[in-house]
């Protein structure tokens, strides 16, 4: 059973090392970008969520991110979340490199989370760099658009997320590949592995000689060197997985 071969794995692992991307917080209502139901079949992303098209129009970005902002700030953990948590607080997880900036992680109660594509939480004026939170720029949407900085009243309020076209946070990458490069077991859940530099991590990973799990409710192009590939829904395979283990 893949499942039971999973946990024996997890169950097993010394420097355990996850990296989750957008299907993980699929059943907290979090629409992801690729696969069934995704943005991308609305939006295209390259477009609505580049700097460039950021600089040019800040109001028409906004108006895609307020939808989105809305519903991730209203967004709960789920149990696929919890049982990460669970799996990082009984010794199996060494931390957890996240694609997502919704910051569902941290609200489970996970500690050591290592964002490589930037937190949606916080905003930062490019005019000035003051910071505030989300959820005070999107309270302020309804009545101004694009919304503007509190501080120096600038009209380029952008979230602290990578957009297409930015650089990557250079410190969390190099300190998830170091991670990778130590681990043991690499549990990669709900991420199409299509996105890089963030699906190198499970690649260093398995070049330094861990086993690697593949969780998703699609196949991705890491299967194939998977010691086990689980389809399926990560809230409900991973709460399964942390009862095979048990304590
Ligand atoms: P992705 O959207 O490219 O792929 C998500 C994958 O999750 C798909 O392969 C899909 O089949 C799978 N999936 C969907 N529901 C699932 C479930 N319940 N259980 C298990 N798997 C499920 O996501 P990605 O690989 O993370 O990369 C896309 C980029 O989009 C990332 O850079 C990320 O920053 C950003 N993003 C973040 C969020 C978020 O923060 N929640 C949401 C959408 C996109
Ligand atoms: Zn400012």
């Amino acid at each position: 059973m893949t499942i039971r071969h999973a946990a024996q794995l997890i169950g097993g692992a010394r420097r355990g090392l996850a990296l989750t991307g957008a299907g993980v917080s699929a059943e907290s209502g979090i629409p992801t970008f690729r696969g069934v139901g995704g943005l991308w079949t609305q939006y295209d992303p390259i477009k609505v969520a580049s700097i460039d098209y950021f600089m040019e129009d800040p109001s028409a970005y906004w108006r895609v991110s307020k939808d989105r902002g809305r519903v991730a700030l209203a967004a709960r953990p789920n149990a696929g979340h919890h049982a990460l948590t669970a799996l990082e607080a009984s010794g199996r997880l060494i931390a957890i490199v996240t694609q997502n900036t919704d910051g569902l992680h941290q609200d489970s109660g996970s500690r050591s989370v290592i964002e490589v594509h930037g937190s949606s939480r916080t905003v930062q004026c490019l005019d000035c760099g003051n910071r505030e939170a989300r959820g005070d720029v999107q309270a302020r949407l309804d009545l101004e658009m694009p919304p503007r900085c509190k501080l120096c009243g600038g009209a380029f309020l952008k979230p602290t997320v990578v957009l297409f076209g930015e650089p990557l946070p250079q410190a969390a990458l190099q300190q998830a590949f170091a991670l990778a490069r130590e681990s043991d077991v690499m549990l990669v859940v709900g991420s199409s592995l299509v996105v890089y530099p963030a699906a190198d991590v499970p690649l260093v990973a398995l070049r330094s000689g861990a086993q690697l799990i593949v969780i998703n409710a699609e196949p991705t192009p890491l299967d194939e060197l998977a010691a086990v590939v689980v389809r399926g829904k990560s809230g409900e395979i991973l709460p399964e997985i942390v009862d095979l283990i048990g304590g």
